[in-house]
């Protein structure tokens, strides 16, 4: 996998993880008795981590991330057959199925999503 597409799926899964702990937190307190989780402190250290991971970015990567970041939740998604997941609409399979493509960095031409193929 592309190193950089690796980096992008670690923001993307911290900050599913902030946005459970936002809602726990919100709504469950419960929660938070029972498993003694600092939520303020959790989120705080997720946020430190997003902006290292951010920091990690290639500029290029980093602009059409940021671009995204604000619109879509899931700027990462998977091409399974030939289709993007993001937006169900097929990629250029010839393109896809070319091992050097597959190992550089691609996005979707219809959403622009960053795509990881699974085979
Ligand atoms: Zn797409």
């Amino acid at each position: 996998m592309h190193p950089q597409l690796e980096v992008l799926l670690q923001i993307q899964d911290l900050k599913a993880q902030k946005r459970e702990l936002e809602e726990a937190g919100g709504g469950r307190q419960v929660q938070e008795e029972q498993f003694k989780l600092d939520v303020p402190a959790a989120l705080e250290a997720l946020d430190g981590k997003i902006e290292e991971l951010e920091g990690d970015l290639d500029p290029p990567v980093r602009r059409r991330y940021e671009r995204m970041a604000s619109g879509i939740t899931r700027v990462v998604a998977p091409a399974i057959n030939g289709t993007c997941y993001g937006c169900f609409v097929s990629v250029a399979t010839s393109v896809a199925s070319d091992r050097s493509e597959r190992n550089s960095l691609r996005s979707c031409d219809n959403c622009g999503r960053f795509l990881y193929f699974v085979s």
